[in-house]
């Protein structure tokens, strides 16, 4: 038999609704489960317990899922890409930094650790991990105790700039042919892996970058594989004015007509999408493509919000019948603080506070993650399911008064009420301590490699900048001359 933890007494339990199929609050219950699944949730658990924990200043919710996630690169861009975009790049960031500033293959390991440590500090329990394949991921992802969905990202072309505005690339067909086939390898080792919380996403990087054929062998390998997919499409005006110069249309429709949208297809980040007022295109069928095809959107607001984009809107998208889940795309990796910019930009975009609301974010931050990785046992607690499981702590200063337990997690808390994470049945973090990887020892070793990130930047950029350059400081330094 495999040990039992009943938390018993929980003062709120965030439970699933089998017959509305959704999430419901239960007051005053039990949560129990054995080994990795979940055995009870209800009002009273009447079987044995090895660990019981007292619930009764405790909130007990679904683990999150991140639908969408760099932990390789993104933690060293911590105080360098927030406000850095190119206005004449309709103001994203994201070619000049991805040529000029990456972290190298020696600091990656640390990258991805600090990226799953602030995943479980702040109540992720279930990650898809777009990465190229760095050397010891399925170790590292193991290690972490976190439920990783590992998407191993090629491509058959390269961004390359010439200057401050054109987006051109570099193309080498044969790279994204070796790409696919070791990104096939690894996603057969994750799933086989003995830990039962690893497996694959097929994730051929950009709708942009990729070859027509290598798009369309990229789905039918996951479609063999019964295995998402996942693809960067509509995620800026760059990009979609790239697709209508190549085929005269929306990264969207191109998508439709190459036959690569499905209920496995995860698009990352379908923000740009024909009706969208940045674009102005002529036609309005993206939303529809997307809701007949059953395709997925990874929302992050956090990236484009900085550059001054936002989807219009997530309350308009769910309504027409698209599944959304959260990502989180940059650091910090924090889907509550996702959760709360979504709901907010959304409001602003529609002009209108109905558009959305917490439990529609809840709702995506979970089994709208969950349905996009083609999981019905994740991101819901009610018998069966996985034992991702959060404890939230209702006595923390800032979710008091925990009315809306929810709410207060969402416009107030975030991670700071987080207390415990079991992932898979298994405590791995609890009371602010990440207890499966050492994150201050990689904290050092991701403050190392942005060290010489920044330094190799003159090197890369198209102008030979340095990195002060591409990105200042907020603040002038004393001491320092000014900037001519
Ligand atoms: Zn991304």
């Amino acid at each position: 038999m495999a040990p039992t933890t009943c938390i018993r007494n929980a003062a709120c339990i965030v439970a699933w609704d089998v017959t509305n199929r959704c999430h419901a609050y239960l007051m005053d219950g039990d949560v129990a489960f054995a080994g990795d699944t979940l055995s009870f949730v209800g009002r009273q658990y009447d079987g044995p317990a090895d660990t019981t924990i007292d619930g009764t200043n405790l909130m007990v919710m679904p683990g999150l899922v991140d639908l969408h996630s760099h932990p390789s690169t993104e933690p060293f861009f911590r105080g360098v890409r927030e406000e850095h975009g190119v206005p004449a790049m309709y103001m994203s960031g994201l070619y000049e930094r991805s040529v000029a500033l990456q972290p190298d293959a020696a600091a990656r390991k640390a990258g991805k650790q600090v990226a799953f440590c602030e995943m479980l500090l702040s109540g992720i329990t279930s990650v898809a991990d777009l990465s190229g394949i760095d050397e010891g991921w399925i170790d590292i992802a193991a290690q972490s105790g976190l439920r990783v969905f590992l998407a191993p990202s090629y491509a058959s072309a390269r961004w390359h700039l010439e200057n401050g505005w054109a987006l051109k690339y570099r193309w080498d067909e044969a790279a994204g042919r070796r790409g696919l086939d070791a990104a096939l390898a690894l996603i057969e080792a994750a799933a086989t892996h003995s830990s039962g919380r690893l497996s694959g996403i097929v994730s051929p990087a950009q709708i942009d970058t990729c070859t027509t054929d290598l798009l369309r062998d990229s789905f039918a390998a996951a479609e063999t594989r019964n295995v998402p997919l996942t693809v960067h499409c509509a995620q800026s005006v760059n990009e979609f004015l790239v697709m209508v110069d190549r085929h005269g249309k929306s990264p969207v429709q191109f998508a439709r007509e190459l036959g690569i949208l499905s209920p496995r297809t995860v698009l990352g980040h379908a923000l740009f999408i024909d009706e969208h007022s940045w674009v102005r295109w002529h036609t309005r069928t993206d939303l529809g493509i997307l809701v007949d095809s059953g395709a997925n959107v990874a929302h992050c607001p956090s990236p484009f919000a900085r550059y001054g984009h936002t989807l219009e809107d997530f309350g308009r998208y769910r309504r027409a019948g698209v599944n959304l889940g959260i990502g989180t795309d940059v650091a910090p990796h924090n889907v509550i603080e996702e959760m709360r910019l979504a709901a907010i930009l959304a409001r602003v975009a529609a002009r209108d506070i109905t558009t959305t609301s917490v439990g529609d974010l809840f709702h995506a931050a979970t089994v709208g993650g969950a349905q996009a990785l083609t999981r019905e046992d994740l991101g819901r607690l009610v018998a069966g399911a996985k034992a991702d499981v959060v404890l939230v702590d209702l006595g923390n200063t800032w979710m008091r008064p925990a009315r809306d337990p929810l709410r207060s997690l969402v416009f107030t808390a975030a991670d700071r009420a987080v207390r415990t994470v079991f992932v898979h049945g298994v405590k791995v973090m609890d009371q602010g301590q990440v207890l499966t990887m050492d994150h201050a020892a990689a904290l050092a070793e991701v403050a190392e490699g942005q060290q010489r990130m920044l330094r190799d930047a003159p090197s890369r950029d198209w102008a030979g900048r340095s990195a002060e350059e591409i990105s200042p400081l907020s603040l002038p330094v004393l001491g320092n001359a000014p900037p001519m």
